[in-house]
């Protein structure tokens, strides 16, 4: 196909084992999916149906990235996540079909510009402005699912210079994986490269520049990146 200037490059994430890299389509994240991180975010945690956004696809980064310090914020958060990779069409989807289309799972960072979010919400607008900039979705190599061990049970954790902030279990999603995948596949045709960030247990914080945070999920690779400074 002749394009009028060169097409972007395919954005994908490493594959454990495997020399070919995931190719990613989209990036669906969801919000407040564990209780004690709804509290530290001001909410009361519930069964009402998840909600979702999204990240473009080249929000996604390699593991051992130096990530500038995003612009327009001085409230940058971390908010480690058990990514979820698709790898085969799925519509319609009940809990039992859900692991049908999984490609494999990772280890994500949803990094979060906390102050435009909040913005977001307090005057009713979308949140892509706090959640949705470049390098946005630093994601370690995907294992494919019959090697991830149970990540449905796996300790969840992630720490800054040293420092533990966020530790818990992927037991305690309010949607678990396969809520999560069944609800996705009603509201649009999931699609091979469609990776669906779960959603952050408690912990969240605020990074600086020259902070190392690394994160991992029991069964994964974890991933480590460094904040550089402020994009000039
Ligand atoms: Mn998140």
């Amino acid at each position: 196909m002749d394009t009028v200037f060169p097409a972007a490059p395919q954005a994908t994430v490493a594959v454990q084992g495997e020399e070919a890299r995931f190719p990613v389509r989209r990036i669906f994240c969801v919000g407040r999916n564990y209780a004690a991180h709804a509290r530290e975010m001001g909410k009361d945690p519930d069964r009402e149906p998840p909600f979702f956004f999204t990240k473009p696809a080249d929000a996604v980064c390699d593991t051992n990235t130096e990530i500038p310090y995003p612009p327009e914020t001085e409230n940058f958060h971390h908010e480690i996540e058990l990514v979820v990779a698709i790898g085969a069409e799925g519509r319609n989807l009940s809990q039992a079909e859900a692991r049908s289309v999984v490609y494999g799972y990772c280890t994500g960072i949803d990094l979060t510009r906390r102050d435009l979010q909040q913005q977001a919400k307090d005057m009713g607008r979308p949140w892509d402005w706090g959640k949705a900039f470049d390098l946005s979705a630093p994601c370690a190599p995907i294992v494919k699912k019959d090697q991830a061990g149970d990540v449905d049970r796996a300790r969840i954790w992630l720490s800054v210079n040293g420092e533990t902030r966020q530790d818990a279990s992927v037991e305690e999603l309010i949607w678990d994986i396969d809520e999560v995948i069944s609800i996705v596949s009603k509201t649009m045709a999931l699609k091979p490269g469609d990776l669906i960030m779960t959603g952050t247990p408690a912990g969240v914080g605020a990074l600086k520049p020259g902070d190392v945070v690394k994160g991992g999920i029991d069964g994964l690779p974890d991933i480590e990146i460094t904040i550089g400074e402020r994009a000039a």
